[in-house]
């Protein structure tokens, strides 16, 4: 039956190039379709299929398949062969899986939309998808996403509305382009600083999470939108000037030593490092005292300073004050801040 509706189709558009057939009840791909290996539009959406036909590897000028509102469980292998395609819609299935070398031969896809599935992690073969710049994920289970997806450099977009997701890797850093990142309702509780280094970033949406205070610098960013309803913005007690000492563990006093040495250039030091790469890579975490300008490494006291949003971000109604994370170096330093930056006192 599907073979004569692929028919019709194809004479209706008296054309092999585009086949569309929506909502005709379709179990089972038709098969013929290996005749058309000049398809380059294949719309199936709204149909009954659980399985890709093997016939459609032979599709290798196709550009854009929907297969979207289908009964489908797994990313079909048979995709690979599709090296053509660019734009990819899965939404609406019960996809809870990639099927192993699914992802192999779409270097040249832009756009995949798997809206609406099961998906409750995603391979690390993700990052094949090199030419990838608009990825939707939203109303799916991920609970995580994987520091490989942080390699899709040429992303732009990336939706991840309605999931699981507890954090963000501090990979996101990678992703140059990205210019909207959607995460509304989420368990988010902290965003990575990385999020901070994302130039391009103009839309921002984080809604419903549980997000307390942003990331140091997060004030920097050039965002035209910015959405943060339903989030416990700052609700932990800000504290006034605590005359305590600072205790810090032998290799926090070392490492300050050496970052701060380095930092004046000590040429002893700048040669022994050189000797160290496991050092090198530990003190490339310091962080340096907005009070004082030195560095630590690991214990600081936290503060935060509420930050009127810049003029030119559009925001939601309910936010005034930015909540952004500062830290600094020790006690000494906490005496000797502006009035607008406060302790925090962690009960
Ligand atoms: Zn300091």
């Amino acid at each position: 039956m599907t073979e004569r509706l692929l028919i019709r189709a194809i004479k209706g558009h008296g054309q092999t190039q585009i086949v569309t057939l929506n909502g005709k009840k379709i179990r089972k791909m038709p098969s013929t379709l290996e005749l058309l290996p000049d398809l380059k539009n294949l719309c199936l959406q709204n149909n009954l299929i659980s399985k890709v036909c093997p016939e459609i590897s032979t599709l290798t000028q196709l550009k854009i398949l929907n297969l979207g509102n289908n009964l489908l469980e797994e990313v079909p292998e048979e995709m690979k062969y599709l090296t053509s395609l660019k734009k990819l819609h899965l939404f609406g299935n019960k996809i809870c899986r990639f099927a192993s070398g699914a992802c192999d031969g779409l270097q040249n896809l832009i756009l995949l939309n798997l809206n609406r599935n099961q998906l409750t992690w995603l391979p690390q073969e993700v990052s094949k998808l090199k030419s990838l710049t608009h990825l939707s994920l939203n109303c799916n289970k991920l609970v995580s996403i994987p520091t490989e997806l942080c390699l899709l450099k040429n992303l732009r977009e990336l939706q991840l509305n309605y999931n699981e997701l507890s954090c963000i890797p501090e990979e996101i850093k990678f992703l140059k382009k990205l210019q909207k990142f959607l995460l509304v309702r989420n368990y988010i509780e902290v965003l990575p600083e990385g999020i901070c280094h994302l130039k391009n970033l103009r839309i921002l949406d984080i809604a419903g999470n549980t997000i307390q205070i942003f990331p140091p610098g997060f004030q920097n960013l050039k965002l035209k939108e910015f959405y943060c309803e339903e989030n416990p913005l700052f609700v932990k007690r800000p504290a006034i000037a605590l005359q305590q000492e600072d205790i810090w563990s032998l290799q926090e006093i070392t490492s300050r030593y050496v970052m701060n040495q380095l930092a004046k250039k000590h040429p002893f030091l700048m040669c022994a490092i050189e000797q160290y790469p496991e050092v090198r890579n530990l003190i490339s975490q310091g962080k340096k005292c907005p009070i004082c300008g030195k560095y630590f490494l690991s214990i600081w006291l936290e503060c935060v300073r509420f930050i009127p949003p810049p003029k030119n971000w559009k925001i939601s109604r309910n936010l005034q004050l930015v909540p952004v994370q500062v830290l600094i170096c020790s006690y000494k330093c906490l005496n000797r801040r502006d009035p607008n930056l406060f302790g925090i006192a962690h009960m």
